[in-house]
């Protein structure tokens, strides 16, 4: 081929790159503002949950152990093919701290086998990456059943989201802000904790329109400690907004215990603000 041809077909490969991409992004904005199912919201108080993604070790060593001194239990959503590995910020917890996790009473939850983008997937490759997420989940523990979902990177299509809706019950976003009033399932707003890019002004100021709205504020967290990664949360960070959630009467809860009170379903106490050190947990 002549270097004018050649030229002229990484052009059109360019040209269609860029197209896909923009037809992603354009597919993730409808997305998000399309809800598929959309819920009256039920919860008679304020509801905070404590989310943490790809699961570093330090949210299980650190993390958990924080939400449990509140009488909390936290929602950890694990790309199983990750666990155990070394990534540039982090090493992902291991299928037996994983294990414990569940054990604790905090609940398990999927965000896809291999961590790729669902805006990537179609829908067959889609099905079947959760479908090894679920299962590789239930090997690790066989009382786990996960039922709800975070979109890897935050990013989805109106295609994944619809299909979604038959697959899980709750798919969580990384859009920010306070779900209020009206919930759409399949994209659940959740702040970002993270020292680097959210401030304590604003993290006093989400609570307070938690509060205020009786919504349902969703944390979502990477790794916890002294010296966080750029996505990271420092323990100081994590304390002030579980204090702060606590002394404004917002309740601690997994997003499945979420979701049954804001359905107006939740059969069981979930107990707040009890020191539950060495104790089993029941958090729904
Ligand atoms: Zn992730």
């Amino acid at each position: 081929m002549s270097a004018a041809g050649i030229e002229a077909g990484s052009t059109t490969r360019k040209f269609a790159a860029t197209a896909a991409h923009l037809t992603r992004r354009a597919s993730h904005r409808i997305a998000r503002h399309l809800p598929l199912a959309p819920r009256l919201m039920h919860n008679s108080t304020p509801l905070v949950s404590f989310t943490f993604d790809d699961v570093p070790e330090s949210a299980y060593t650190n993390g958990a152990p924080m939400l449990e001194a509140y009488g909390g239990c936290g929602t950890f959503y694990v790309a199983s093919g990750l666990l155990g590995q070394r990534s540039d910020f982090w090493t992902v917890a291991s299928a037996d701290e994983i294990a414990d996790l569940y054990r604790r009473g905090h609940e398990i939850a999927l965000h896809s086998h291999l961590h790729r983008s669902s805006s990537l997937l179609d829908v067959d490759e889609f099905a079947s990456d959760l479908q090894r997420n679920r299962e590789a989940l239930q090997k690790i523990h066989s009382g786990i059943a996960a039922r709800n979902f975070a979109y890897p990177f935050g990013q989805c299509t109106l295609a994944r989201k619809n299909q979604l809706n038959s697959l899980v019950r709750s798919s969580r976003s990384i859009y920010t802000g306070v779900n209020r009033g009206v919930l759409d399932p399949h994209y659940v707003r959740a702040t970002e904790l993270c020292d680097a890019r959210f401030t304590r002004e604003r993290l006093q100021a989400r609570l307070d329109e938690t509060q205020r709205s009786r919504g349902w504020l969703v944390f979502c967290i990477h790794d916890v400690s002294d010296t966080p990664s750029a996505f990271g949360c420092s323990r100081k960070f994590l304390d002030h907004a579980l204090e702060g959630a606590i002394r404004r009467g917002i309740r601690i809860v997994t997003v499945d215990a979420a979701l049954d009170l804001i359905a107006g379903t939740a059969t069981k106490p979930i107990p707040q603000k009890k020191p539950v050190f060495a104790q089993e947990l029941s958090c729904g």
